[in-house]
C-alpha cells in the first residue's frame, strides 16, 4: 500500500514539478491547504495556510544576538505575513528554544496578533527564551503546552498530531534542547507534513516505538537542518516522505547538510528541496494533489538539488 502511494506520488510530483517550478505566489484557491518553508538563511521557519483561513506559524528563524543583528523575525517574516495579507496568527508554535528557531518570534509578535502560543515546554534558560515567555504572557496570548498523542484541530479536516516530546517525561542525555523538540504532523485528508524541529536519534526512537505506522508522511521537514544526529535510516523506513525540505543556511559553519544525510535521502528516492538552493517553498494541496513551486528563482532548481 505504501508502495502504491509512492509511485502515485511521484508521478503527481513530476507533472507538478514541471508546471509550477518558477511560478509567481498565486492567490489561495478554495479548499487548498499551503505550507511554506521560508528561507530564513540558516534556522527553520515554516508558515501554514489551511483551506478554512487558519494561519500558524512554527519558528522563525534567527533573531539578534551579541554577535549579530540579524533578525529574520523583523527581517523577512513579518514582510512575509503582511505580503500574505495575514494580520492575526491562530496559533505560533515553537518547536525548541534554540535562537534559530524562536530568535526572530519576537519581532514577529510585537507587531502580529497571536491568539494560542505553542511550546514543548522544555526548560531551557536562555535570555532569549525566557525573553520570549515574557513576551508571550504581555500579549495575552494562549499558552499552551503540547506533548506526544496531543491533537491540534484547526479546520473540518486539517490537524496536528504531536509525536514529540513524550507525555510523561523529557529526554535526558545529547541535546537536550533538540531531543525534546516539539514534532508533529500535519494531516489533510490523504496528505500530511510533518514537522520534525531539531529533534535527535532519542526522539526518532521514541517516535518509532510509540507511533509506528502513523509515521507515514507526505512532506518531511528534515530534522535538524539535515544532520547525520537525525533522519535514520529506519526512521525513513516509517516515515516514508515524498517529497523532503531541508531548511539550511548557504556555506553555514556546521557544514548542513551532511552528505550522509542527503544520500539517504536520495537512496530513498524522494525529492529533495533546499531553502539555501531553493529559496522559499511553497507546498500546496487540495487534500489528494499536491505541488510544490519555488518563490524565487534560485541557481538551482529542486531537481537539481538531488545530484
Ligand atoms: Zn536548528
Amino acid at each position: 500500500m505504501y508502495q502504491y502511494k509512492k509511485i502515485f506520488g511521484a508521478v503527481f510530483a513530476a507533472i507538478a514539478l514541471s508546471a509550477s517550478v518558477f511560478a509567481k505566489e498565486p492567490p489561495l484557491k478554495k479548499n487548498v491547504l499551503s505550507v511554506t518553508y521560508i528561507d530564513v538563511g540558516q534556522g527553520d521557519s515554516i508558515l501554514i495556510e489551511t483551506p478554512e483561513g487558519k494561519n500558524i506559524l512554527i519558528d522563525a528563524g534567527n533573531g539578534p544576538t551579541e554577535w549579530s543583528s540579524f533578525d529574520a523575525g523583523a527581517g523577512i517574516i513579518v514582510p512575509f505575513l503582511k505580503k500574505r495579507g495575514i494580520k492575526k496568527l491562530d496559533y505560533m508554535i515553537m518547536s525548541h528554544p534554540h535562537n534559530d528557531h524562536i530568535g526572530g518570534l519576537p519581532s514577529v509578535l510585537k507587531v502580529i496578533p497571536v491568539d494560542t502560543f505553542v511550546d514543548p515546554g522544555f526548560q531551557y534558560g536562555s535570555y532569549v527564551y525566557e525573553n520570549l515567555l515574557e513576551l508571550v504572557e504581555e500579549k495575552g496570548c494562549e499558552y499552551v503546552e503540547a506533548r506526544a498523542g496531543d491533537k491540534i484541530v484547526l479546520d473540518k479536516y486539517c490537524y496536528f498530531k504531536v509525536f514529540n516530546p513524550p507525555r510523561d517525561r523529557y529526554f535526558r542525555g545529547g541535546s537536550e534542547p533538540n531531543e525534546n523538540s516539539l514534532e508533529l504532523k500535519l494531516i489533510y485528508k490523504d496528505v500530511s507534513f510533518f514537522f520534525t524541529g531539531d529533534g535527535e536519534k532519542q526522539s526518532e526512537r521514541f517516535m518509532m516505538q510509540n507511533f509506528k505506522k502513523e509515521l507515514v508522511c507526505t512532506v518531511l521537514k528534515v530534522a535538524h537542518h539535515g544532520s547525520t544526529s537525525s533522519t535514520t535510516q529506519e526512521f525513513m523506513d516509517w516515515a516514508q516522505p515524498l517529497y523532503a525540505v531541508i531548511c539550511v543556511g548557504a556555506k553555514n559553519r556546521f557544514g548542513h547538510p551532511k552528505k550522509a544525510t542527503l544520500k539517504r535521502l536520495q537512496d530513498y528516492g524522494c525529492k529533495i528541496f533546499r531553502t539555501d538552493r531553493d529559496g522559499s517553498i511553497r507546498i500546496t494541496t487540495d487534500g489528494k494533489r499536491y505541488s510544490a513551486e519555488l518563490l524565487k528563482e534560485s541557481k538551482k532548481s529542486g531537481e537539481k538539488s538531488n545530484e
